[in-house]
């Protein structure tokens, strides 16, 4: 799929591109340049097709109708279900839709913690805000001791340290399997091994892996591991949580109403099976079905190409910014064990002014802390800018960025 081998590959790139309508406008008089994917993706005609068609011609509530409308929207919801479980490597009953990463963190999080009697819970010095503060907090509530894994100078994670510190007072491993900041691919079945030897559960935070690697929680060998919709293509406002079978039938639900119960008494209420357990209430319906659509639409276009494509723009990308005069890159300089996220300063130029002067030339990149203090604290920046490349960047993109950056040296130069 890269534009620089073949010309059919450049073809398939095209193709792909025009699967996304909102690729096609222009902002500020230019074309648009969309770098920023990893804080949310655009979304191709078939998730906005599916959704459309669920609104128009299907819609009616879930599980508990008995007219067409009802049961063509549950047979939508759980086909969705088994499309993200195909995804992932799962089966259907271990995916919980929830409203994304952030909601799936919590539900693991609220559900386990609880139970835990003292111990340590351990995670990165380069996780999300969402992995981070709701593990920070409960350990704070339960009495629990949080450890924090540093990043090496390489920005890789310490895994010295990691080994060091899982042992028996741990209770749960929480990490990101690629950083949002960094783009570091963390060793996710490695991790997984480290922390069932010492008897812990992991909990993976996938929000940035499941729009470039393939995932199968399997093979990785995770407890709970948790995604959004809308970075991989799909609509905001929905994602899932795997959870291996065993465990989600011995996990109390985080949440309660109605639809995840079995009985309920006066006295006392026995819950419904997994996943149904873990989704009180009317479920965002549409959003799962387009979070199906674009599981199926990842399938389709296979994440070997995709991680092939994707390895091609980072390894033209990053030398060509590091060349950019006062340019540093905040993550690993190699496009191996890396994805696209490519955080970086500008010696003497505000993140928030880099964005704003890419901005008009039609570049969309993000600026700030990504969500991710503790590590810009660690790293002792305050912020960054991030240019994230998806399934439909182009070498074009990146020399369209690349010497929009050399004027942003020039009008604050
Ligand atoms: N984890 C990582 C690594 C992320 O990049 C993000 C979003 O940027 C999240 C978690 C939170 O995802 P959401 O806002 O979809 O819940």
């Amino acid at each position: 799929m890269s534009a620089a081998a073949d010309g059919s590959a450049a073809g398939d790139l095209a193709a792909v591109r025009a699967m996304f309508p909102a690729l096609s406008r222009s902002v500020h008089g230019k074309r648009l340049v969309y770098l920023d994917s990893a804080a949310s993706a655009q979304k191709p005609s078939a998730v906005l097709d599916a959704m459309d068609d669920f609104y128009s011609r299907s819609y009616a509530n879930v599980h508990r109708g008995v007219h067409a409308l009802a049961e063509e929207a549950t047979a939508a919801y759980e086909e969705a279900r088994a499309d993200v479980a195909r995804l992932l490597g799962a089966h259907a009953d271990e995916i919980v839709f929830t409203s994304g990463t952030t909601g799936s963190i919590n539900i693991a999080a609220h559900s386990l913690v609880p139970t835990f009697d003292g111990g340590e819970i351990v995670v990165t010095a380069m996780e999300h805000h969402s992995n981070f503060v709701v593990w920070q907090q409960l350990a704070k509530r339960h009495g629990m001791a949080l450890v924090v894994i540093p990043v090496r100078p390489d920005f890789t994670l310490d895994m010295a340290r990691m080994r060091a510190a899982i042992g028996p007072a741990t209770r749960v491993v929480a990490f990101s399997h690629a950083s949002n900041v960094l783009g570091t691919i963390n060793p996710a079945k490695e991790i997984c091994e480290l922390a069932r030897a010492a008897g812990a559960l992991t909990v993976i935070d996938g929000a940035q892996a499941v729009p470039h690697l393939r995932v199968d929680v399997e093979e990785i060998g995770c407890d709970l591991y948790a995604c959004s919709g809308h970075k991989m293509y799909g609509p905001t406002g929905i994602g899932a949580l795997y959870g291996r079978r065993e465990l989600l039938a011995r996990m109390a639900p985080a949440w309660f109403g109605g639809e995840m119960v079995h009985e309920v008494t006066i006295k006392e209420t026995t819950w419904a099976e997994p996943p149904m357990r873990f989704e009180p209430g009317t479920p965002n319906i549409a959003g799962a079905i387009g979070m199906g659509a674009a599981a199926r639409f990842l399938r389709s276009i296979g994440h070997g190409r995709i991680a092939a494509h994707e390895r091609d723009i980072v390894a033209y990308a990053l030398p060509l910014l590091a060349a950019v005069p006062g340019l540093s890159i905040i993550g690993p300089q190699a496009a191996e064990g890396r994805i696209g996220a490519i955080s970086f300063t500008l010696e003497g130029v505000h993140p928030h002014d880099v964005a704003a002067v890419l901005d008009g030339h039609g570049v969309a990149v993000r600026a700030g802390h990504h969500c991710a203090q503790p590590l810009h604290c660690m790293l002792g920046v305050d912020s960054t800018s991030r240019a994230s490349v998806g399934i439909y960047t182009t070498r074009d993109d990146i020399d369209v960025l690349v010497r929009a950056l050399s004027s942003v040296r020039e009008v604050f130069g």
